[in-house]
């Protein structure tokens, strides 16, 4: 056959994308949303997402370093792009030279953007990332008062545009935390603070997935969500607010075969077979970004049915028990290990590990192949 389906994949439905940026834009009211694409996009693809959210309705794009808003933006994305996470010594006068709007957290990080802009010979457009609680990146409150006065000065000299106030929450995913409400206030205190220097930001904003799903009270300006827009909710417990994961992960049987009842299967034998049974051979391993902490604990969509792993996760391989129901299932046949509804879930696999599904969907990589539908 030519061009199979790839060997390990994920599958991203741009479709899904434009679905969940349509809902945060519902819950936002009248604040415009900022989808976040740092990490590749979660491991969806930065550009793709990028651009799917912005037609979807997307303002802007938020990532963490220079070099992936510089990334987008060579892609053609005009849309404003923020990064919010550098040293103070990375290369400003390129983002400043492809008009990436630019988070500083410290006195350093701004006297570094404002030399790049005057060896550039442009005016950066600078946004303050302030800490109001999660107490890691951030104008810290010590030196807040002197970044605002440098700041100030830059403004005046225009070799700064000042574009927003933004912070970051600690608790969002418990809606009614009371440190929500402190960092609001923290929030508000330091817009008034830069007011009273004459500094009246173009927008402000706080809020991520989980606070802009919850506390419509929080949207300010914009909403600055990234996990939701992948389809995963950021508050499962809750509800899943009608979100659709926008990634399949997903492999083709290498190898289907029998296995003789006391025979054990893969490194360790710590599956022994019960009986004669069938086993089918997916070739996904950790080093494809399935832990291997995951052994004997999930299970994949094959077949029409769920087959449960036996054994241990190998480097590049796991084995499914089919059974004595193996329902025709043959080599070349596409293995789902989590994906979107009626298939197991990244949330499952998050449970198992005592992790979040946002660790879980960063995972694949290596050999996987990705690839898109929908879109336009
Ligand atoms: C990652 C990040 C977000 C998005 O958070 P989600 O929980 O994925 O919605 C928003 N703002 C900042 C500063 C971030 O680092």
């Amino acid at each position: 056959m030519n061009n199979p389906d790839p060997q390990v994949e994920t599958l991203v439905d741009l479709n899904a994308i434009a679905h969940n940026v349509r809902i945060l834009a519902e819950h936002a009211g009248d604040a415009a949303v900022m989808v976040v694409v740092k990490a590749d996009g979660y491991n969806h693809g930065a550009v793709e997402v990028g651009r799917a959210a912005i037609a979807a309705g997307a303002r802007e794009l938020g990532v963490t370093t220079l070099e992936e808003a510089v990334a987008l933006r060579a892609a053609g994305i005009t849309a404003p792009i923020l990064c919010w996470l550098n040293t103070s010594d990375a290369d400003f006068a390129s983002g400043i030279a492809a008009d990436i709007e630019i988070a500083v957290p410290s006195v350093a990080h701004l006297e570094a953007v404002a030399a790049a802009a005057r060896r550039v010979g442009r005016t950066a457009t600078v946004s303050l990332k302030v800490d109001t609680g999660l107490n890691r990146n951030g104008v810290s409150a010590t030196e807040y008062p002197q970044v605002l006065a440098l700041l100030r000065q830059l403004v005046d000299e225009q070799v700064v545009r000042f574009r927003a106030i933004f912070s970051h929450l600690a608790h969002a995913d418990s809606p009614h935390h009371p440190t929500i409400d402190i960092q609001r206030d923290r929030f508000l205190e330091c817009i008034a603070a830069a007011k009273e220097q004459g500094l009246q930001p173009e927008l402000v904003h706080l809020a991520n997935s989980a606070a802009a799903l919850t506390r419509p009270d929080l949207a300010f300006d914009m909403v600055r969500p990234g996990i939701a827009v992948y389809g995963l909710s950021p508050i499962p417990e809750i509800s899943d607010f009608g979100l659709r994961p926008a990634m399949t992960f997903r492999a083709r049987v290498a190898l289907v075969k029998r296995v003789a009842a006391g025979e054990g299967v893969s490194y360790g034998h710590e599956w022994i077979a019960e009986h004669d049974t069938t086993v089918a051979l997916i070739p996904a391993g950790y080093a494809d970004g399935v832990p291997r902490t995951l052994g004997g604990r999930f299970d994949v969509w094959l077949g029409g049915e769920r087959r449960p792993n036996i054994g241990r996760v190998c480097m590049d391989q796991l084995v499914v028990n089919l059974g004595e129901n193996a329902s025709g299932v043959r080599e070349g046949d596409t293995a789902i290990l989590f994906g979107g509804e009626g298939f197991p879930h990244a949330q499952e696999w998050a449970d198992t590990l005592g992790t979040i599904h946002y660790e879980i969907v960063c995972a694949p990589r290596g050999r996987v192949i990705r690839t898109y539908i929908g879109g336009e």
